[in-house]
């Protein structure tokens, strides 16, 4: 199993400490040729607006092509403002993989980051959740499901392929949510045998 971790700016050693913690050497991917044989691509947090600069042109083509191909993705906190369908006060998205409307920084209106814990579905009832300037969900589209709210907003997401949140597992010690994130990749990978395709 090969998981990319996409590395252009952001939270990319965290995640790729948290893939080692589960046995799976991630691999850092700054170009789009380090996308090729990959079977799910984590999308950490940091600045979106820098992130989608530095991926503009045929590497952004590249992923939005993978998404809609069905390859497991996961954005975390600036990540899930590279995935959203739409972003509050932005003209276009940058991905556009999951059908959601996102509004950046709302969790930062009053503190900059805070920690809590948060009852994720079918994950878990503790799971410690750390928020930096986080982008909160604002329109949930219909094939979307919450999987955890914060003080009455969604936080996590998923459709499909594609898992969102608006905090840093990586940040926490707790590897439940990667392990939630590299089943889907076992199921994607298990799909995509049965219809031939190598990984
Ligand atoms: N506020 C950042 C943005 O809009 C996201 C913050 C984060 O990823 N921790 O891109």
């Amino acid at each position: 199993m090969r998981i990319g971790v996409l590395g252009l700016q952001g939270a990319v050693r965290e995640h790729l400490r948290s893939l080692a913690q589960l046995g799976i050497k991630g691999r850092i991917v700054k170009k789009q040729e380090d996308l090729s044989g990959l079977s799910g691509l984590i999308l950490p947090g940091g600045e979106s607006t820098a992130i989608s600069l530095l991926a503009a042109g045929s590497f952004l083509e590249e992923l939005r092509r993978l998404a809609r191909e069905g390859l497991p993705l996961f954005g975390t906190c600036a990540g899930m403002i590279l995935l959203a369908h739409e972003v509050e006060g932005r003209e276009d998205p940058v991905i556009d993989a999951i059908d959601i409307t996102v509004a950046r920084n709302a969790s930062g209106r009053q503190v900059d980051s805070f920690e809590t814990v948060l009852a994720v579905e079918g994950i878990g009832e503790d799971i410690p959740a750390v928020f930096i300037r986080a982008p909160y969900v604002t329109r949930l589209g219909e094939g979307v499901t919450s999987l955890a709210q914060h003080e009455g907003s969604v936080v996590m997401a998923q459709q499909g392929n594609v898992l969102v949140s608006s905090f840093h597992p990586e940040l926490t010690d707790d590897l439940r949510i990667h392990r939630y994130f590299v089943g889907m990749v076992e199921e994607y990978i298990r799909s995509a045998s049965k219809v031939g395709v190598n990984h």
